[in-house]
Order: structure tokens, then sequence, then C-alpha cells
């Protein structure tokens, strides 16, 4: 991601209430159910900065400890996601389509025990 103004690279900062040095991944994995959290885009060289709103609401399919593990799985595509798209609506488009593709395939270690 490059400035739009300058061209310059971009620092991605995440709150609110966050430290400056959180990482998105790190910002979505602790984040609760229904958080909001702030996405800044700043450059450093001109001044240019953008804040968009993300709900983490939406890749919080599962309970318990694989849910971390899942997340950070999720998070990993979103990451691969950020850093080709330009906005974050569309990374909440791409929320929304891993969601979707969770929905239609549910992870294996995720079943019940139907089997036994
Ligand atoms: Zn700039």
């Amino acid at each position: 991601m490059d400035c739009p103004a300058c061209g310059a690279p971009l620092t991605l900062e995440v709150g609110p209430e966050r430290p400056p040095s959180t990482s998105l991944r790190d910002a979505v994995l602790a984040a609760e159910a229904d958080e909001r959290l702030e996405i800044t885009r700043v450059c450093w060289d001109c001044g240019w900065q953008e804040v968009r709103q993300l709900r983490v609401e939406s890749i919080d399919t599962t309970a318990g400890d694989e849910a971390t593990v899942q997340r950070a799985t999720l998070i990993d595509e979103i990451n691969d996601e950020l850093a080709g798209i330009e906005s974050v609506d569309t990374l909440e488009e791409a929320l929304a389509t891993i969601r979707r593709h969770r929905d239609t395939n549910p992870v294996t270690t995720d079943t019940d025990d139907t089997t036994e």
C-alpha cells in the first residue's frame, strides 16, 4: 500500500486503545466479539491519513481454544488480502467472503463426533 498523495509507503496502525505497535493480526485476535477496530493508514512523508472502522464480529465464527487457531489462519488470509487491496471496504468484503467460505466448507477438526 502506497500513499495516494505522494506514493510513499503507508504505516498501518490499529486502534482504538491499542499500543501503536499492535499489528492488525494481534488486534483481531484480541478483539472481543462485536468489537469495532479502527484501522488507520498514515503517511509519515506528507501527513496523509485514512481512518476506517472494521467489525471483528464477522470472523468470530467459533468458540473455545480452536477459535484462536482458526482465527489466526483467517487473519493470515486477511493479511494477504490487506497487502494487496486499496481500501478497508475491500477488507470488509474479504472478511465476508472468508466467512461465507467457512460456512460452506467446515473445517475437519471442527466436526462433531458423528462416527464414534
Ligand atoms: Zn504521502
